[in-house]
């Protein structure tokens, strides 16, 4: 019995459609290898449980912000090629090094610092330089750039650094249509035209995040670094859902029912008593709260997929979110019958194909992209296999 095997609350990750939807990134972009990209927890999923599917999928890397994060999962996944592109000057790159990480090389003084720690170390550091084609953030300023290349050259012939990939960054690539990206695009090839002047031959040359996999496949240059659509996500849900991309949701956060009950009309419910019922009704209690990663700003907007002993039925959030719960409207109390009963199972995030809420239905209704839905959810919630 399902309902009985359930823990209270969990989220279950489908490791077969990660696998699967590094496979469908690959053939969106036309063939180009993909990066799984496991940043954050992969996302809120668990980092190693989607590195492995992405692995399964045929990912010919794995790329992370952290170098912490990205240590750890090379000690679990040693064969596995893994990038870590998020330097500061205080990392620890002689472990960085020593874990065999390859390391994104994104502003002038982060190329001395992983030289100087592939000479401590006697090794060959593989590197991706990053340049910043226009989004200001992350990566070698374009007058930098050629400095940059020429001294990446050298490191090269003196053997310390090996250049495998070279890299940008969309900054507006889930608007499509948005002439930013084009100008990243020209910015970088003219980057990529410098390197191959200075003698460099990157085997990576990589640009396109999730929203570009999706909607440029021109874009896709030798490999893509597709985050979001790994985990089944939309980028563009305004413009293409997710099964549209041929993704599968591969998140099921679920927990059951704590309580129901029935309270008269007038009844204000939770706190400040936002949520005043009309008429006579049934609640009941999710045991979650934004101390699970339940977005506050959910409170009397979201909705949930209730499971009952006779069907499924779509409930609101009823008045606010709190730390470890929330309520919910499960419809009049007019015939006296109870619609659910304490124990049902709940969906939070379930798959829309089958009439349940999606990561980005919560995302809509909390004001907040996707990316901040997944990455949130707690610690308190366990990750459990299918
Ligand atoms: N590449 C880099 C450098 C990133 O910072 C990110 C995430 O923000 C990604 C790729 C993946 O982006 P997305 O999840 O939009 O596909």
């Amino acid at each position: 019995d399902q309902t009985r095997s359930l823990s209270p609350i969990r989220a279950e990750v489908d490791t077969t459609a990660i696998t699967a939807n590094i496979r469908r990134c690959g053939e969106l972009a036309g063939g180009a290898a993909v990066m799984g990209v496991v940043k954050a927890g992969g996302y809120g999923h668990g980092a190693l449980t989607a590195a492995r599917a992405a692995l399964e999928g045929g990912a010919a890397l794995l790329g992370l912000a952290q170098p912490v994060e990205a240590i750890a999962l090379k000690r679990e996944l040693p064969h596995a090629e893994v990038l870590a592109w998020l330097l500061t000057p205080d990392t620890d790159l002689d472990a960085a090094v020593a874990a065999e990480l390859t390391l994104g090389v994104a502003a002038p003084w982060a190329l001395d610092a992983v030289e100087a720690a592939a000479e401590r170390s006697g090794r060959t550091v593989r590197v991706h330089l990053e340049v910043d084609t226009g989004m200001c953030r992350a990566g070698v300023a374009p007058e930098e750039w050629p400095a940059v290349v020429a001294r990446a050259r050298r490191a090269e012939e003196a053997g310390t650094l090996r250049v495998e990939g070279i890299f940008s960054h969309l900054a507006c690539a889930d608007e499509p249509g948005h002439p930013a990206t084009d100008a990243q695009r020209e910015r970088f090839e003219a980057a990529l035209a410098d390197a191959t002047e200075a003698g460099l031959r990157p085997r990576w040359r990589h640009l396109a995040n999730s929203a570009a996999v999706a909607t440029r496949p021109d874009l896709a240059y030798d490999l893509v670094r597709p985050g979001l659509m790994t985990y089944g996500i939309s980028p563009v849900p305004d413009q293409h859902d997710a099964a549209a991309l041929g993704l599968r949701p591969a998140l099921r956060w679920e927990a059951q029912l704590s309580t129901v009950r029935r309270v008269p009309a007038g009844s204000g419910v939770s706190y400040g008593h936002t949520h005043v019922v009309p008429t006579d009704r049934w609640l009941g209690v999710v045991p979650l709260g934004y101390g699970d990663g339940v977005p506050r700003s959910a409170s009397d907007r979201a909705q949930v997929a209730v499971h009952t002993s006779t069907g499924t039925l779509l409930a609101h959030v009823a008045g606010r979110v709190c730390m470890d719960q929330f309520v919910v409207d499960l419809g009049p109390a007019a015939q006296g019958t109870a619609p659910a009963a304490a124990g049902d199972r709940v969906t939070l995030v379930g798959d829309p194909v089958r009439g349940e809420p999606g990561v980005e239905d919560w995302a809509a209704w909390t004001d907040t992209i996707s990316y901040e839905v997944v990455t949130r959810i707690g610690p308190r919630v366990p990750r459990t296999g299918p």
